[in-house]
């Protein structure tokens, strides 16, 4: 499968890689540990991991996304409970910690009709969200199985996954929109709950920048430019200047935003202000500011 030119979006889902993704996922469920967490549970027999999700997604919103990267719009957005980490800001607690308790289980068919759906209302691509699609990787490759061939994949990941997973869904996913949320392994600790995050991600995102397009977003957090913000864009730079990179700056608490301490406010304006000149003096060749593009030269354009 050729990978994209600027202006447009890749080619759909390559038939023999998406045979070979379900093979390995529904062989990989018995132990699972397609995602970087590894619980090695039975999921076929209903033990329940880290992400508490069985075999079925349960969707809880999709919808015609206008508001994704101008690149990628409009974009069929299919949000799917249980996620692998629990940020502290996250802005959908609910589905992530109690997937249980959150949308509707939808075959895969029925999905697939969504999908196809949405593609004649003007969807670009479907765009796998959560929650978090990796851990759902099964239930979408099954969905997938029944969209048309020419589907553009978009899989809106925070990356904690494993090379494995990667590289089987080579020829599914079209664009990696993938988070780079942390400079530093403590900050990832004390704010998303896991260890070894620097190592993983900067391992898995050359790989996923030669598995297809890659997007990176990265969100601005209140007093976190130092130890995540430099030193993520740095390494971005350095490492995958083929990806494009999105700046978000619109970072806001959700469930924190009652309680006291540095992450229940806003990133305050003068450190936005360095932010920004810092993202300016890396001059990444495809760069966008919340999903807009600086030079006008982001892909898709
Ligand atoms: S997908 Fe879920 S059960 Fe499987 S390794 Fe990841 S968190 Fe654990």
């Amino acid at each position: 499968m050729g990978r994209p030119h600027h202006g447009e979006l890749s080619p759909g889902v390559d038939p023999v890689a998406l045979q070979g993704a379900l093979t390995w996922a529904r062989e990989r469920y018995e132990r699972c540990d397609v995602c970087a967490t590894d619980c090695k549970v039975n999921r076929h027999a209903g033990e329940l991991g880290h992400c508490r999700l069985g075999v079925q997604g349960r969707v809880y919103k999709e919808y015609l996304h206008l508001g994704e990267e101008r690149s990628l719009v409009p974009s069929h957005a299919i949000y799917l409970a249980g996620c692998n980490l629990r940020c502290v800001f996250c802005s959908d607690w609910g589905p992530v910690v109690h997937p249980e308790r959150h949308g509707a289980e939808l075959t895969p068919e029925a999905l697939a009709q969504r999908v196809a759906k949405r593609l004649l209302e003007g969807a670009r691509n479907v765009n796998f969200v959560g929650g978090l699609p990796d851990v759902n990787v099964l239930y979408i490759l099954e969905t997938l199985a029944h969209c048309p061939p020419d589907t553009h994949v978009v899989w809106n990941t925070n990356l904690w996954t494993t090379e494995e997973a990667i590289d089987r869904l080579t020829g599914v996913v079209g664009t990696w929109l993938a988070d780079l949320k942390f400079g530093s392994d403590r900050c990832a600790k004390r704010l998303a709950g896991v260890d070894g995050y620097t190592e993983r991600l900067h391992r898995l995102l050359p790989l996923a920048a030669r598995s297809g397009e890659l997007l990176v977003r990265h969100l601005l957090m209140p007093g976190h430019l130092e130890c995540c913000t430099r030193p993520a864009l740095e390494w971005l730079r350095q490492n995958v200047p083929e990806a494009t990179v999105n700046l978000m700056t619109a970072y806001h608490p959700f469930a924190l935003k009652s309680s006291r301490g540095p992450m229940s406010g806003s990133v305050e304006p003068q450190e936005l202000k360095e932010s920004l000149a810092l993202f300016e003096s890396l001059d990444f060749p495809n760069a966008m500011i919340d999903g807009e593009p600086v030079h006008g030269t982001a892909p898709g354009l």
